[in-house]
């Protein structure tokens, strides 16, 4: 299936210059979904994660499925001060100012590998912070997947040596 003709682009959003790539559009196709999931899935087995692990909001539709697929639990990475518990957390910069990504305290275990799911790896700046929770956690990053990969950005480079899978990349 051309999984990338499902996403659409919306010119202009969230601000004038920017090409938002929509996935809402192939999460509406439920054969879309389900073979995304599974080519995910297909993915990642090999990396013998021991949980995943999703940045909010759009991982968490990719990353639950992905857990249930792979029978394994997920661990929810939210914005600062959604979490009811005591969290552990990771700065990294946005384009004007900071923002955090939070998970509970005792949610990753020591030694754990953690499989992290995001639905787009633009600059990478997410994902780094994502990763970089993992590991004062005392979690291994076991690999890291995303539907969508926007080249031209090179977030890649922001990711160093994690392994890293991608269903579809384009510019
Ligand atoms: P990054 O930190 O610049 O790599 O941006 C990745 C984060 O922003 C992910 O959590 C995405 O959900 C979101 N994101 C960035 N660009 C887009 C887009 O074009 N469409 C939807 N989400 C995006």
């Amino acid at each position: 299936m051309d999984f990338a003709s499902k996403i659409r682009l919306i010119k202009d959003f969230p601000r004038p210059g920017i090409n938002f790539r929509d996935i809402t559009t192939l999460l509406q196709d439920g054969p879309a979904f389900g073979q995304v999931v599974n080519a995910l899935a297909d993915l990642c087995r090999e990396m013998k994660p021991d949980i995943i692990a999703c940045p909010e909001a759009r991982g968490f539709v990719l990353g639950a499925p992905l857990a249930y697929v792979l029978g394994k639990g997920l661990v929810l990475m939210r914005k600062p001060g959604k979490l009811p518990g005591k969290t552990i957390a990771c700065q990294y910069q946005l384009e004007y100012g900071t923002d955090a990504l939070e998970v509970h305290e005792g949610a990753i275990r020591p030694g754990q590998r953690v499989l992290l799911v995001d639905d787009i790896l633009a600059t990478g700046g997410t994902m780094a912070a994502a990763a970089k929770l993992i590991q004062q956690c005392g979690g291994q990053v076991a690999g890291i997947a995303f539907l969508l990969e926007l080249e031209g950005l090179k977030g890649i480079e922001k990711l160093g040596n994690h392994q890293v899978v991608t269903l579809i990349k384009c510019e």
